[in-house]
């Protein structure tokens, strides 16, 4: 016989950022390139084994745009943990992820366990069987802006905001389980 323990988790943070898209790699092992926006929130379900426990996760994946914003308490009220997502290829979505930590110390659960993960390191990981040009590779931002957020800095940030951090990539799957398993643990 086996724990079941439920846990609630909201997902946040700037528009298409990936938020869905983890959810979809974390519950499907899935990934759409061309992923409709979320209307509102969905709510997904996914069980995860942790060493002594089983896991479920009962998300709800809301929708970054601002004219959702004032639903959000109806959804982070009852989270015991969150996922606050940024780009690392948009310096602005990182901002916009610190508005949120900030609401969510200052609003949610006082023992939310807060995630920050910085999302699409796909785009600026060296592509290792790349047939793209050297020299756009090579040029300073690079191609779609290359990486504008230095892992060492959101790093830092989270450390000092008291979050736990990632770096994921919802396209291929790196850090993604990493987060779930993580906070599930915490
Ligand atoms: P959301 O608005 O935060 O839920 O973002 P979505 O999950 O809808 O994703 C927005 C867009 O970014 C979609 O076109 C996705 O295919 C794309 N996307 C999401 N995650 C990644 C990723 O890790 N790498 C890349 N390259 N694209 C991603
Ligand atoms: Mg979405």
């Amino acid at each position: 016989i086996q724990a079941l323990t439920q846990l609630f988790l909201l997902l946040t943070g700037e528009a298409a950022v990936g938020k869905s898209s983890l959810v979809l790699r974390f519950v499907n092992n899935d990934f759409q390139e061309n992923k409709e926006p979320t209307i509102g929130a969905a709510f997904l379900t996914q069980k995860c084994r942790l060493e002594d426990k089983v896991i479920k996760f009962e998300i709800w994946d809301t929708a970054g745009q601002e004219r959702f914003h004032s639903l959000a308490p109806m959804y982070y009220r009852n989270a015991q943990a969150a996922v606050v997502v940024y780009d690392v290829t948009k310096a602005a979505s990182l901002d916009k992820a610190k508005s949120w930590v900030k609401e969510l110390q200052r609003q949610a659960n006082p023992n939310i366990v807060i995630a920050l993960a910085g999302n699409k390191i796909d785009l600026v990981q060296p592509a290792e069987e790349s047939e793209e040009d050297p020299a756009e590779n090579g040029r300073e931002g690079g191609r779609e802006g290359g990486r504008q957020v230095p892992t060492e800095e959101a790093k830092a940030y989270a450390l000092e905001a008291g979050l736990l951090f990632f770096e994921t990539s919802a396209k291929n799957g790196d850090g993604v389980r990493d987060i779930f398993v993580e906070i599930g643990t915490q």
